[in-house]
């Protein structure tokens, strides 16, 4: 039998899958203006706002499961879309459809939308304006539970979901019912739903522009998540390249496992330090399974955006003790809160009506505003610091005055503790992140009060090529392999190599293996990453000869634009990766 017609999309996490498609055209909440018996008015509103509850439970019970388990955006959408259904303005105004015109709480929804759509349309803010879509998947979540009969679940074992877009809230449920493989129309390689599938190790592909018109459910498919090819209706003989493929993964897989208890070691012999980002105490037994050095990013924002008032001192330092008892001698290396932008916290500490958040009061610059706040977090932290290594590293810094007037606290309160018979280290290690350009290029300005630097490509990327992480719209802006990211970083890597200073690079690029080469090449020698990317990277470093890859960096620095930083990495990608 002859395979279908091959479809082809981008490869937006690695593996294969085989499976029967479930086509999920793009929603349609019901427009139609049914009215219901004015009978039935106060039982929709009930089944609506049951709805509205169980999602809202959803959404809870979903945010505690995966607490640590997801990358910190996966959270940041979680909180957002939360907020959008304890909005009561929204719910106010679906009682009001229901009850004056007499419409199904489906309709009404559908009636909502459709108004809120031409006022997102409006805004200017390129950010704001992209939230329809988690208005689309709030809105769709409920129209699922209003009519489970008409919307399916997203899957169910042995399928593979084919959609336009999907929310990371929903994609993380999919492995435990047992969907093998997502394709979506749209969606990028960085989107946070793609960052998701690869660290839960499901194959995704994105941008297959015509899956929906050319896909029909219940046909059996194979998707392969690194080339991004569709396979509809496998012959005989596609089916038995799937198999060796799968294979081929289970044994790399395997391989992969193996690698816990190697050293993250070049061909020319030199060790690469290998950190890891954590966002909670389930983190940390990865740092010893996996064989780390240590935390190299701590968010403890994380602590302070999870009850509605501030945590004070005690329950900080019980908190960073166990992190710093965790890690048995291993450095941990908190960052003050990042609270401020699109983390926004329940205490209300961080500016909610700021019309450029991204380039508004956050991180270091909310702390400094916020001195007691900062001073009780300072405190916890040097305590922490009597049990074992402890590393601090400020967010957001911009420049030498932010350092300044951190070393300046830091002093005073070590002090203040010491006096009041509290054991705190002498050598609390102080780095700064760098993550605004200003502070990439005059870090040479206050690299004599650091003893360490990390790079946060995440802020850094968006900064510097002025297009917001979180936008689906600039998604092709967003792009690390960019010439003028790398530029800067080979500046930082120089600078910090002269002045004796490590610097290491926390952002997502850090845990992408296939990137690997192009940062040893620029010099890095110390990563910060996200637990399931790790054994990826350190096979990655195994396969790279450093003198060669040294050798290439003239060549990488001279590349004009990413397709030029594309060919150099598949010049210097090692072939058996
Ligand atoms: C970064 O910006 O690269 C980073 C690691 O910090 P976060 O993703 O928490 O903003
Ligand atoms: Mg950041």
């Amino acid at each position: 039998m002859a395979g279908g017609h091959r479809l082809a999309g981008m490869g937006a996490s690695r593996g294969a899958a085989l499976g029967r498609a479930r086509v999920r055209q793009p929603l349609l909440p019901e427009t139609g203006r049914e009215r219901i018996a004015a009978s039935r008015v106060e039982d929709e509103i009930t089944r609506l706002h049951v709805a509205v509850d169980s999602a809202r439970q959803e959404m809870a019970l979903l945010r505690q499961r995966l607490h640590g388990a997801m990358p910190a955006e996966v959270g940041e959408f979680l909180d957002l879309h939360t907020l959008l259904l304890d909005d009561p303005e929204l719910l106010a105004a679906l009682d009001e459809l229901i009850r004056s015109q007499r419409y199904s709480a489906s309709c009404a929804l559908g009636v909502q939308r459709q108004r809120l759509a031409a006022l997102f349309e409006q805004m200017e803010d390129d950010y704001l304006r992209s939230r329809i879509d988690d208005l689309d998947h709030v809105i769709g979540r409920l129209l699922q539970l209003l009519n489970p009969q008409q919307r399916p679940s997203a899957g169910v074992a042995g399928e593979i979901l084919i959609c336009e877009s999907i929310a990371p809230a929903e994609l993380v449920q999919l492995p435990a019912s047992g969907v093998v493989g997502v394709v979506t129309t749209g969606g990028s390689l960085l989107s946070h739903s793609a960052i998701l599938a690869r660290s839960l190790h499901l194959p995704l592909v994105v941008g297959a522009h015509q899956a929906l018109q050319k896909l029909h459910s219940g046909q059996l498919l194979i998707i392969d998540g690194d080339s991004g090819q569709i396979t509809p209706d496998p012959d005989a003989e596609q089916l038995r390249q799937y198999r060796l493929r799968v294979r081929e993964l289970a044994r790399e897989r395997r391989e992969l496992q193996r690698l816990r208890s190697k050293p993250s070691r070049t061909l020319d012999g030199c060790d690469i330090r290998l950190l890891l980002n954590a966002e909670s105490s389930e983190d940390f037994t990865q740092v010893h399974r996996l064989g780390a050095a240590g935390l190299g990013l701590y968010r403890t924002e994380f602590l302070f955006l999870q009850g509605s008032s501030l945590p004070d001192e005690q329950t900080q330092f019980e908190h960073y003790r166990n992190a710093v008892l965790a890690m048995a001698g291993r450095p941990a290396t908190f960052r003050s809160m990042d609270l401020g932008a699109d983390k926004a916290d329940r205490a209300g500490l961080a500016p909610t009506h700021e019309e450029n958040p991204a380039l508004g009061v956050r991180g270091i610059r909310l702390s400094l505003a916020n001195p007691q706040v900062f001073d009780t977090q300072l405190r916890a932290i040097l305590r922490a610091s009597g049990y074992g290594p402890v590393r601090l590293l400020l967010p957001m810094v911009s420049g030498r005055e932010e350092v300044l007037a951190v070393r300046r606290r830091l002093r005073l309160i070590q002090r203040q503790l010491r006096d009041s018979g509290h054991a705190v280290s002498e050598q609390v290690a102080l780095g700064a992140m760098i993550e605004v350009p200003s502070a990439a290029l005059a870090v040479h300005g206050f690299i004599d009060l650091i003893d360490f630097l990390s790079v946060g490509t995440n802020d850094l990327v968006q900064y510097l090529l002025a297009a917001d992480r979180n936008n689906p719209n600039v998604s092709a802006y967003y792009n690390p392999l960019h010439p003028a990211l790398l530029q800067l970083l080979a500046q930082l890597l120089d600078t910090g190599a002269q002045a004796q200073i490590p610097v290491s690079v926390c952002g997502e690029i850090a845990g992408d293996a296939r990137l690997t080469p192009l940062l040893l090449a620029l010099g890095l020698r110390e990563f910060s990453l996200h637990p399931n990317t790790l054994l990826e990277v350190r096979q990655s470093i195994r396969q790279c000869d450093l003198d060669k890859l040294t050798a290439a960096r003239p060549a990488l620095l001279r590349a004009r634009d990413r397709r030029g930083i594309e060919r150099w990495l598949r010049a210097h990608t090692p072939a058996s990766h």
